[in-house]
C-alpha cells in the first residue's frame, strides 16, 4: 500500500493524512500502527550504502542522509512524526526534539554567532527570553526587542537599531524570533508586517514564530511570511499532558543547519514519545475544535459575571489594532485566555482553590481545564515593573479550556465565584 496523498487529483486534508501518511503497515508484518523501532543504530545493507548515508548526515553531500544511520541523528518514529508535522504548517521539513525548549535553543545555536543580535517580539516564554538573555549573552550574542502589538513603523525602527547594534558588535541581525499570542495575555504579533520590514531593511535572516498557542489548527504563520514556525508539541499538540516534546519546522534551506546541529547535540525526542505524539495528531483537529467551542462558551459566560473585570480572549478583542491583526492571522481564537478578577491575589486564590472540575496547574492544551495565577507562578521572577508592562497583574488568572462538557466547566467556574 503506497503512501496516498491525493485522491483524483485533489490533495487531502491534514486530518485524513494522520492516520497513515509517513508510514507503509507493509515494511512491518502488516501492523496497522507503527511498530515502536527501540534501537540505537540500524545495520547497513551494504559498506557503499553506510558510506553514503554518512555523507548525507556529515553534510558531505547535500540533501540529509537516505537511509537511518544512528539514533541520535533519526529513526523510524521521530521520522513519521516528522513527515506529519510538516503536513499541518505546510513546512517542506520538520525536526522533533525532546522537549519545546530544545527546539528553541538549538534553533537560536544554530543561527547565532559572536556578535550578531537577535531581534524579538516580548513577551516571550520566560524560559526562551532567559536564554537569549542569560546564556546566549554569553557567547557576545545581544538582542532587542519590541512589543507584540508593535506597528510596521515600530518595527522599522527596531530593526534599524538592531541592525546598528550588530555592526557596532561586527555582527548581523542572525534571527527575527516571534511569539503570538503572547503569554499570558494574547498580545498578537502581525507577522506580516514583520515580513515587510525584514526585506524592506534588506535582512536575510529567517524569522521564527512560536505558534504553540495557536498552532497547528488556528495559526498558520508560514503563510503569513514567517520561514519557521516552533512549537511545545507538550501543550496542544500533545494535548494529554502526558509528554515533553517540541519541534521546529519550516523550508529545507533553513532546516538544514538546525538538523546539523541537532545531529551533534542530540535532543531528538525519544521513539515512545514520537509514537505518542503520532497518536495525539490523530485527534488534534477535533480536540481543539471542541476545546475553542468550549472556550466560547465559557468566555460568554464569564464575560457577562459580576465579579469579573476582563477576559484576555482571542474571540473577544476590544483593541481595533489587535483585531485586525486577528483577521489577517487567525482562523480561530483557541482556548488558552486570562481572566481578570475584581480584586487582586487574594480574591483569584479563592476562584483557584475552589474550582472542583479545573485543576490548578501551570501548561495547556491538554485535555482537561487548567487555570494558575501568572504573577505568582509562571512570572514570579520577572521584575514587577516588567510585569505591570507586560500586562499581567495579580488579578490575572490564565486559564486553559479542555475538552469537557461545556456546561459543567460554567457550573465549576459559576460556583468558585460564588465563593470570591
Ligand atoms: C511550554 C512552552 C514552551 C516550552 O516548551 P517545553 O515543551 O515545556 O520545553 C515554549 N513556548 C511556549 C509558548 C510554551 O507554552
Amino acid at each position: 500500500m503506497s503512501d496516498v496523498t491525493k485522491i483524483n487529483g485533489r490533495p487531502l486534508k491534514p486530518s485524513t493524512l494522520m492516520m497513515g501518511h509517513g508510514y507503509d503497515p507493509v515494511l512491518s508484518e502488516g501492523s496497522l500502527k507503527q511498530p515502536l523501532f527501540l534501537t540505537s543504530t540500524f545495520a547497513f545493507p551494504s559498506a557503499a550504502d553506510g558510506k553514503r548515508h554518512f555523507e548525507g548526515i556529515t553534510g558531505k553531500r547535500p540533501g540529509g542522509a537516505d537511509g537511518l544511520v544512528y539514533s541520535r541523528f533519526n529513526a523510524p518514529n521521530q521520522e513519521i512524526l516528522e513527515d506529519r508535522l510538516s503536513i499541518w504548517d505546510g513546512a517542506e521539513d520538520a525536526l522533533s526534539f525532546s522537549s519545546g525548549m530544545s527546539a528553541i535553543c538549538v534553533l537560536l545555536l544554530t543561527y547565532a554567532s559572536q556578535g550578531d543580535v537577535i531581534v524579538h517580539s516580548g513577551p516571550l516564554y520566560a524560559a526562551t527570553e532567559g536564554f537569549v538573555a542569560k546564556w546566549l549573552s554569553k557567547f557576545g550574542v545581544s538582542y532587542i526587542d519590541f512589543p507584540a502589538g508593535a506597528t510596521r513603523e515600530e518595527i522599522d525602527a527596531v530593526l534599524a537599531q538592531g541592525k546598528a547594534k550588530a555592526a557596532e558588535q561586527g555582527g548581523k541581525v542572525c534571527m527575527v524570533y516571534l511569539e503570538s499570542p503572547g503569554n499570558p495575555t494574547n498580545a498578537l504579533v502581525d507577522v506580516q508586517a514583520v515580513r515587510a520590514a525584514v526585506d524592506a531593511a534588506g535582512l536575510e535572516c529567517p524569522i521564527a514564530i512560536d505558534n504553540t498557542f495557536l498552532g497547528p489548527l488556528w495559526q498558520r504563520p508560514l503563510e503569513h511570511g514567517a520561514d519557521i514556525v516552533v512549537y511545545s508539541l507538550t501543550k496542544y499538540v500533545g494535548g494529554h499532558s502526558d509528554l515533553v516534546a517540541g519541534s521546529v519546522a519550516g523550508a529545507k534551506k533553513w532546516m538544514d543547519p538546525v538538523r546539523m546541529l541537532r545531529n551533534t547535540m542530540g535532543g531528538i525526542c525519544d521513539p515512545n514519545t514520537a509514537w505518542m505524539l503520532c497518536r495525539s495528531l490523530e485527534t488534534v483537529e477535533l480536540r481543539m475544535q471542541r476545546a475553542g467551542e468550549n472556550a466560547e462558551k465559557v468566555c460568554a459566560f464569564l464575560a457577562q459575571h459580576p465579579k469579573v473585570e476582563g477576559l484576555g480572549y482571542l474571540g473577544m478583542i476590544k483593541d481595533a489594532r489587535q483585531q485586525d491583526i486577528y483577521d489577517r492571522h487567525c482562523l480561530g481564537a483557541g482556548s488558552t485566555f486570562s481572566l481578570l478578577l475584581k480584586g487582586g491575589e487574594a480574591e483569584c486564590f479563592r476562584f483557584l482553590d475552589n474550582l472542583k472540575i479545573a485543576k490548578l496547574a501551570v501548561s495547556l492544551g491538554g485535555t482537561e481545564t487548567l487555570a494558575s495565577h501568572p504573577a505568582s507562578m509562571t512570572h514570579l521572577s520577572v521584575p514587577d515593573e516588567r510585569k505591570a508592562a507586560l500586562g499581567i497583574g495579580d488579578n490575572l488568572i490564565r486559564i486553559s479550556i479542555g475538552i469537557e462538557d461545556a456546561d459543567d466547566l460554567i457550573a465549576d467556574f459559576e460556583q468558585a465565584l460564588e465563593q470570591v
